[in-house]
């Protein structure tokens, strides 16, 4: 029998995990987090929500610490990662609080336990938290190093159940070369998992190409500059680039 409320839309990607760089986040300056960007982006995923999607995100860290940069100055590599997701959890808290002054419930789950500031990673704990409604964030990456945000981004998709995983970017998908630099750069429409991974192209890590493939997870590319972007992207009208199987 239909609810009271009626038949509610199936959204096309019911549930689907963000992924956002951290150089995402930092706006005009040349380091850390600029509130207004943030608010920004929080203001697209509230938007989504509302229309009934379950959303969960991953931020990087790059805009506050890399850790291949620490390493390339001599540090050990596993210590510069360390605090490469430890820039993760600053940007997910950051996130965090723009969603919840826009009135939607957040909780950041961190892969690396402090739950002085918020819960630890369980998967299950995560879904229920969807489930009602609340956006989720991913923070401290996998929780190991020699990894990066988009393995964490896939890792946590499959482990969720995502429909998609969409890559906010810069531009409004994957393009021949970098549109910024070659005016004959054009953009591709639909790629598959394959064309990614053969001709290296730059969208996401290996082995998140390769995780996404493994569970099925189509990548929507899209812009984060476009008012109302993620919301056209997740209902299958926004400019993006498509990456899955294929034919
Ligand atoms: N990192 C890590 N393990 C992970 C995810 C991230 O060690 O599972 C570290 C790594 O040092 C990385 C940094 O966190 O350089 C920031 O993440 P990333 O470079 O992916 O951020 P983004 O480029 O998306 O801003």
């Amino acid at each position: 029998m239909p609810s009271a409320e009626g038949p509610q839309p199936t959204p096309r990607y019911k549930r689907a995990l963000l992924k956002v760089s951290g150089e995402a986040l930092m706006g005009d300056r040349a380091f850390g987090i600029d509130t207004g960007t943030v608010e920004r982006i929080a203001r697209e995923v509230v938007q989504v929500v509302g229309a009934g999607h379950q959303m969960c995100l991953v931020i990087g860290g790059g805009n506050i610490y890399r850790g291949l940069e620490g390493s390339a100055r001599g540090m050990e590599r596993a210590s510069a990662d360390y605090m490469g997701m430890l820039a993760t959890v600053m940007n997910a808290l950051a996130m965090q609080n723009a969603l919840e002054r826009l009135g939607t419930p957040t909780r950041v789950l961190s892969a690396i336990p402090m739950t002085s500031i918020c819960e630890p990673y369980v998967r299950r704990r995560a879904i229920r938290h969807m489930e009602k409604g609340r956006v989720v964030i991913f923070a401290a990456g996998t929780g190991n190093p020699f990894f990066t945000t988009d393995t964490a981004a896939a890792l946590r998709a499959a482990e969720m159940g995502c429909n998609a995983l969409l890559k906010g970017t810069q531009v409004d998908g994957v393009y021949t070369a970098d549109p910024k630099h070659d005016p004959k750069a054009t953009r591709y429409e639909r790629l598959t998992y394959r064309d990614v991974l053969n001709q290296d192209l730059k969208v996401m890590d290996a082995s998140a190409i390769s995780l996404a493939r493994e569970n099925q997870i189509p990548i929507l590319v899209f812009s984060l500059h476009v008012d109302g972007g993620l919301a056209q992207v997740l209902s299958g009208t926004g400019r993006c680039t498509i990456i899955d199987e294929g034919e």
